[in-house]
């Protein structure tokens, strides 16, 4: 199969499954799988944070800094169009008691600073508590400029906020940048990024923070049913995501442009270019297809893609120039018909 529906599909390395065997384990609810604690230690290290913890997912990992950074009756000021707002289930209000303040983000995916500093709540009976800024990078594949990173923690600090970074694919964001991860994240008071995604690992997030954010942070994992015993088979995966798999994201990155471009010369698509930062491509249907047709189509050539007005095709390890060469290629078969 060649699947374009997103980068959690991407299956774990050889190296990875190798790692899977030997990995030291041991019962992590009690700190006692030194994969796992392996793990957190680089992460914390390689990114300058004094603590990290191994989450099971990305959506796991962005909660639980919300109920680190929130209480009961506080909110969070976040994009619209931001995961941990539309995609995640609610979870901050249903689990966390805390409030999504959600505010237009631009088309380069940033939130006006006059609209955050709008949002922010007097300190007033009637009102939620405003606590945390909450940003994405990448954010619908774009990647966020440093500047505005820059003047949003500026911000915060100046109206006592935290701030909080969805850095699912930061990796993504700092390889088409030609930066340094950390060049990122040090605007941030925490961080989630997803290691199961570009990166190839199977499961998991790594959250980082500080010491305080972090204990908390473990608690509510452990609440939340996320203790995960010896997630050192997991863990030590996950080291390889880190350590192995950030500098091949590149490859995803030109082959996005290079899916686009093939994708633009055809006249059913249209390929929004400036939209192709990472590793997404968007396309609009405008020709008179049913797309959903095209996709089962596809489907049966072993080709798979999410349907929809606006397609969203994500590039990743498991795809190759030649897959897109084939997909290109039964495309236009399938539309010619
Ligand atoms: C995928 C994703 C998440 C959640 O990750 P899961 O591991 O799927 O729960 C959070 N934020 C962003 C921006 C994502 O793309």
């Amino acid at each position: 199969m060649i699947d374009f529906r997103s980068d959690t599909v991407t299956k774990p390395t050889a190296a990875m499954r190798a790692a899977f065997g030997v990995a030291e384990v041991g019962d992590d609810v009690y700190g006692d799988d030194p994969s796992v604690n392996y793990l957190e230690d680089m992460a914390a290290e390689m990114f300058g944070f004094d603590g990290a913890l191994f989450t099971s997912s990305g959506t796991q990992a962005n909660l639980l800094a919300l109920m680190g950074h929130c209480e009961r009756g506080d909110e969070y000021l976040c994009g619209q169009q931001a995961h941990n707002y539309k995609f995640e289930g609610g979870g901050a209000a249903v689990l966390g008691s805390i409030q999504p303040q959600p505010l237009t983000n631009q088309a380069d995916g940033s939130i006006l600073l006059t609209d955050i500093e709008a949002a922010i709540k007097p300190d007033d009976i009637h009102f939620a508590r405003t606590r945390l800024l909450s940003l994405e990078n990448t954010i619908g594949g774009k990647v966020v400029p440093q500047g505005y990173l820059a003047q949003a923690q500026s911000l915060a600090f100046e109206k006592g906020l935290k701030i909080h970074l969805d850095g699912a694919r930061v990796a993504n964001a700092a390889v088409a940048q030609n930066l340094p991860i950390t060049e990122i994240t040090q605007y941030f008071d925490s961080v989630s990024i997803c290691l199961s995604k570009g990166l190839c690992a199977p499961v998991g997030s790594i959250l980082l923070a500080d010491e305080r954010l972090i204990k908390k942070a473990r608690r509510w994992r452990k609440v939340l049913g996320g203790g995960m015993r010896q997630a050192g088979i997991l863990a030590a995966a996950a080291q390889l995501a880190l350590t192995d798999q950030v500098e091949r994201l590149a490859e995803d990155h030109d082959n996005a442009s290079y899916l686009a471009s093939q994708l633009s010369a055809i006249s059913c698509f249209d390929v929004d270019m400036s939209l192709v930062q990472t590793n997404m491509v968007f396309a609009t249907v405008v020709g008179e297809i049913d797309i959903n047709v095209v996709a089962k189509e596809l489907k049966q050539k072993g080709i798979l893609i999410s349907a929809g007005n606006t397609l969203r095709l994500v590039t990743h390890a498991d795809i190759s120039r030649t897959d897109i060469d084939s997909f290109i290629r039964e495309l236009k078969v399938i539309l010619q018909r």
